[in-house]
């Protein structure tokens, strides 16, 4: 006897359906931790995936997006934000300084702030376009040294003149612990620095760990594999 087919598809196999699930997981986690709802963001990570897959995440309802590499941003972004004018474009990776202009015109969150020389490009790229996306400082919670990030032990100094410079500009911390371990004492380690310094947001927290950051205090959680799939190897 013939084995019957299988489905082409199935109906938890969509991005409107991860979304959702990643939603109501963070809803439980939000709950969970005593926190009041709508408390915790979900920027959706993008990168790597077509502007079709995008377009599906907003006909859904998400309006938040990561990308961590400024040209393949510039490439997607301005034809999906047309036609979404809420649309909120968040860069999340490491920023060479000759990118900084096109990143300072394309974005509206810049989470990836981490040494004095792109504070200075940055100053000088918000200068030049008149527009200061809201900016967030990457810690190197692990103090590793292939990471991006600013250590530990420079952070409190970077974070205080950071905030001398940028002002209201400047609204909190990002990290990405380390791939081993546990990553929750990263995550407090964070959100205790962010309240140390009077700033309201701390993101952190991705696919398989998101639900750790929400009970650590984020305030957004940056999630790309759980909704839109696994993305194809780096060459
Ligand atoms: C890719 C990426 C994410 C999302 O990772 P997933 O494991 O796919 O959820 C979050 N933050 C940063 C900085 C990333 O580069």
């Amino acid at each position: 006897m013939d084995t019957p087919p299988l489905p082409a598809s199935d109906s938890s196999d969509t991005v409107a359906a991860r979304l959702a699930a990643v939603q109501a997981r963070i809803a439980a986690a939000v709950a969970a931790a005593g926190r009041p709802a709508g408390a915790v963001q979900l920027v959706a990570v993008s990168k790597t995936h077509l502007a079709a897959a995008v377009e599906e995440a907003l006909a859904a309802g998400q309006v938040a997006f990561g990308e961590n590499r400024v040209q393949e941003a510039a490439g997607k972004f301005p034809a999906l934000r047309a036609g979404h004018p809420g649309l909120r474009l968040h860069i999340i990776g490491g920023l060479q300084t000759n990118k900084v202009r096109d990143a300072v015109r394309l974005a509206d969150v810049i989470e990836s702030l981490d040494r004095p020389r792109l504070a200075d490009a940055l100053a000088a790229a918000i200068d030049a376009e008149g527009r200061a996306p809201a900016l967030l400082i990457q810690v190197n919670t692990g103090d590793e040294p292939q990471k991006a990030g600013i250590g530990t032990e420079a952070a409190d100094g970077f974070i205080a003149a950071c905030r001398v410079r940028f002002g209201p500009a400047l609204r909190g911390l990002m990290c990405i612990p380390p791939a081993d371990g546990d990553p929750a004492p990263h995550f407090r380690l964070l959100a205790a620095m962010a309240a140390r310094h009077g700033l309201k947001t701390v993101s952190m927290g991705m696919s398989g760990d998101y639900h750790l950051a929400i009970a650590a205090g984020a305030t957004h959680v940056r999630v790309g594999s759980a909704i839109f799939g696994v993305r194809p190897a780096v060459a």
